[in-house]
């Protein structure tokens, strides 16, 4: 039996074809989701999905989440005493995905159809077959998930289309152009922001909850950010939930035996809100100018991502396409349900073929800053010079400046990833730039990023006022030997999973 496999960044869904028609399969819990998270329990075994999400907050240094963002990485992660690649906690998932279909279908899985990003790189999508394999499923070939999207929504039963897939999930947004032609699906375009979704508009109603109880009930703000914070994110991410379907909630929280309460509109929320609206409209006229293809030409706009469940997206998208987008597949299953068609298809020999986009920068690369907020001097800050998605080989540069009265040196230390914070990113490299002293900002150094095609990355620092020049490169290119993957198959067989 061949089943289809959304390995997402938050969560991951499995389907499988049945009496005609592709449909989730629920796991032990009785859930068809099953959060993408790793750990360790109290007797050392591995856990997968929800017993592990469970843990995240109680146990961060035995559980790690969002390692679909390391893939391709070389990145190690800590789990308790284990050492983990980003492939291998991958393959956990996958086999926890194969195991529960086994369980709940009373089948033996033999392969699997597993989606990835379009944007993913060629090393991206290696490790996620590697991952297939040390999961001991055959994972034969991938399928981007803009096109799983459309094959949920029946594109294969169509000669010629095009369709736009807006999905914005738990912290990115994406937008592909998707071409069908003669069966072949074609990714035209992507584009998107890797710092805008779903958590971005919980964190509105945060903002708002904050100044209610700060304001109004003179509660210590510090207190509240160092106490209660777990608290008050879930209670507005219920907020956030419940405003999709209704058109107030009262948001209500315990605060040393004191309760707090504030009605809470989707109106307000809309309105608080709108910025975030605004940032969305960007990538999709940048989508459509990168694909050259018209507005009025798309058949389709499909909603992906649990986000795309409040109404005021599905407001934005039909009135920038001048009509309503498709949302008949829950928009986060729709990528599941797509993978379960293709192995449909894949079982009856006629799977569509999907043309893989390879001149785009799978990621993000940026350097570390420091940042002042507010008065507060924040590190570890992220900054990005090339954003995910352009399209390479590509050439950018930021200026930057001292932080320090009398500073000697620079420190300009390169990363990848999508995280605001550099702790969650891959570390890449650095560069030790000796610039003349002064008062801090006085000193400007331009830093400029070129990546190209083979994944070689070259930073290049220059002191403004010397024009002295340092570079290195950086090769983001860690394939795996033959021999590197048995000592992974080992390692795996010999850890306890729960
Ligand atoms: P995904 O990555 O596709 O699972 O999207 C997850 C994001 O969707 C999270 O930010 C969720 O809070 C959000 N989400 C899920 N369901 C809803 C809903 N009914 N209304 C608003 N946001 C939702």
């Amino acid at each position: 039996m061949i089943i289809g496999i959304d390995l997402g960044t938050t969560n991951s869904l499995v389907s499988v074809y049945q009496n005609g028609k592709a449909s989730l399969v629920k796991n032990a819990l009785g859930s068809v989701i099953t959060p993408s998270v790793v750990g360790v329990d109290d007797e050392g075994r591995i856990i997968v999905g929800q017993p592990a999400k469970d843990r995240l907050q109680t146990h961060p240094e035995l559980t790690v989440a969002v390692f679909k963002r390391l893939m391709g990485s070389d990145q190690t992660i800590r789990l308790g005493s284990l050492e983990l690649k980003p492939q291998e906690l991958s393959s956990f998932l996958l086999r926890q995905l194969k195991e529960d279909v086994e369980a709940e279908l009373g089948i033996t899985v033999t392969e699997a159809i597993v989606t990835v990003p379009a944007y993913f790189n060629d090393l991206q999508r290696k490790m996620t077959k590697l991952a297939g394999r040390l999961a001991v499923i055959d994972v034969e070939r991938l399928l981007n998930e803009p096109t799983a999207a459309a094959l949920a929504y029946g594109a294969h039963e169509e000669l010629e289309t095009q369709i736009l897939v807006f999905d914005l999930g738990g912290g990115t947004f994406d937008v592909s152009i998707l071409e069908m032609f003669d069966g072949i699906m074609e990714v035209r375009s992507s584009a998107g922001d890797n710092r805008l979704g779903g958590e971005d508009f919980s964190q509105i109603i945060v903002k708002d909850f904050f100044a209610y109880l700060v304001e109004e009930h003179h509660l210590a703000e510090d207190t509240l950010r160092s106490d209660f914070l777990p608290k008050i994110l879930a209670e507005c991410e219920r907020a956030k939930t419940a405003l999709s379907t209704q058109l107030e909630y009262l948001l209500s929280i315990e605060i040393n035996g004191q309760s707090y309460q504030l009605t809470y509109s989707r109106d307000t929320f809309e309105k608080a809100a709108q910025p975030l609206l605004d940032r969305l409209i960007l990538p999709v006229k940048q989508a459509l100018t990168d694909s050259s293809i018209k507005l009025s030409e798309l058949d389709q706009v499909l909603l992906v991502g649990g986000a795309t469940r409040m109404p005021m997206i599905s407001k934005l998208v039909a009135r920038m396409f001048g009509r309503l987008p498709s949302r008949e597949v829950n928009p986060d299953e729709v990528v599941a349900m797509g993978a379960g068609y293709q192995a449909v298809l894949k079982a009856k020999d006629a799977q569509i073929n999907d043309v893989v986009l390879t001149d785009v920068c799978p990621f993000t690369l940026g350097i570390e800053i420091v940042n002042e907020l507010g008065g507060r001097i924040i590190s570890g800050v992220f900054s990005p010079i090339i954003e995910r998605n352009t399209t390479i080989p590509v050439s950018r540069m930021e200026r930057y400046y001292t932080t320090a009265d009398q500073q000697e040196y620079v420190g300009i230390k390169a990363y990848q990833g999508e995280s605001r914070h550099t702790s969650n990113n891959v570390y890449l490299g650095l560069l030790e730039v000796p610039v003349p002293k002064g008062e801090a900002g006085e000193q400007a150094i331009d830093v400029r990023f070129s990546y190209d095609i083979n994944g070689l990355l070259e930073v290049e620092t220059t002191v403004v006022s010397t024009n002295e020049k340092q570079s290195i490169v950086i090769s983001n290119n860690h394939d795996l030997s033959e021999d590197d993957i048995q000592k992974s198959l080992e390692k795996l067989t010999a850890m306890k999973i729960h």
